[in-house]
């Protein structure tokens, strides 16, 4: 038993995980530890976690056991990679198990903001009839602006294409070639998307360089009828020109699924604003997506322990 592989799990998981693993290593479940995360990892190998805890240099420090840092999902910002990959640990991630999830959710922000659906429901169900206080507008022929074509952005540009939208993207790490493939018109700078959209969507990784990256004079140059929709990371805009753009009318409107502090503050002026969408970071929410996370993550933990020449696994 001293042998065994034990894997700490701070954040809940779909059966998958379990039904893969529970035979093969001793699962340790103890969601939102926050507070004694340092005690729990003290002889542990594989910590197991979502994007709310962090798994920093002093956790890194305590856990004297570990080999693998699973991250059910994408986004490693949580996690300190440099120091777990020079302190040796390997770390994982399931980057595509959640694409089409979030893809979804995004098309569904751009359809609800188009047609002010949020509007239209707090009416009826205030048990009003307000049919014509406002129209929609229609996607056909709108320009999105997606601002990171990885995997996400990608499967949005061709969710976005089949509504007959025209896409372009500001991405300046991806070659012209695959944009050219999606049949989206990839920019050279950041302005030009934000001046020419009529939706801007991002889709970028949390970077020192896109921390703050749509700020007030990036907000300002957006047409007064655009609409901002992040499902990426909260720290990619600055949430006090966000309210304030919303406040003033610079923008039409936005749906934000992530913040820079989660969960938002119940008093966050951003719950007050009339043209805003907000869920609770549930881009990666569907049972789909969920069991694909845990069924991909518990294999690759079994395959990199295996390489590791791990032999406390159970057969
Ligand atoms: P990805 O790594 O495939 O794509 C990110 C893209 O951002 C890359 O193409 C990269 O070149 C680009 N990029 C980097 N710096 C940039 C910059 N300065 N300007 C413009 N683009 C830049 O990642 P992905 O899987 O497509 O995920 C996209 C985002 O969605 C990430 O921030 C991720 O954390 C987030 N995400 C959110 C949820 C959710 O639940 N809401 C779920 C999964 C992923």
């Amino acid at each position: 038993m001293t042998n065994d592989i034990k894997i700490l799990v701070i954040d809940p998981l779909d059966d998958e995980f379990f039904n893969i693993l529970n035979d093969k290593a001793v699962i340790i479940k103890a969601y939102n530890c926050h507070q004694n995360l340092i005690e729990l990892v003290r002889d542990v190998s594989v910590i197991v976690t979502r994007s709310s805890h962090k798994i920093d240099k002093a956790v890194i420090d305590n856990a004297k056991n570990l080999k693998i840092i699973a991250r059910a999902g994408v986004g490693l910002d949580n996690i300190d990679v440099d120091y777990a990959i020079r302190q040796g640990i390997t770390v994982i991630s399931t980057p595509d198990a959640s694409t089409r999830a979030v893809a979804e959710l995004t098309m569904g922000f751009i359809i609800a903001l188009a047609r002010r659906m949020t509007a239209f429901n707090r009416f009826m169900q205030d048990g009003e009839w307000c049919k014509n206080s406002t129209f929609g507008v229609e996607l056909a022929g709108k320009t999105l602006g997606i601002i990171g074509l990885g995997r996400i952005g990608s499967q949005v540009a061709k969710l976005a294409r089949a509504f007959r939208m025209r896409v372009i993207a500001y991405d300046p790490y991806i070659s012209p070639v695959k944009a050219k493939k999606l049949k989206v018109e990839l920019k050279k700078n950041l302005d030009d998307l934000l001046v020419e959209s009529d939706f801007v969507s991002i889709h970028a990784s949390l970077t020192s360089e896109t921390r703050g990256l749509i700020g007030e004079r990036e907000l300002r140059l957006m047409k007064p009828t655009a609409f901002l929709v992040n499902t990426a990371r909260g720290a990619i805009v600055d949430e006090n020109a966000l309210v304030k753009a919303l406040r003033e009318n610079w923008i039409a409107g936005a749906a934000l699924d992530v913040y820079s502090e989660e969960p938002l503050p119940r008093e966050h002026p951003l719950r007050k604003m009339e043209n805003t969408i907000l869920t609770p970071h549930i881009g990666g929410s569907t049972v789909e997506a969920q069991k694909k996370i845990a069924r991909v993550l518990a294999m690759k933990i079994v395959k990199t322990l295996e390489k590791l020449g791990e032999n406390g696994l159970k057969k």
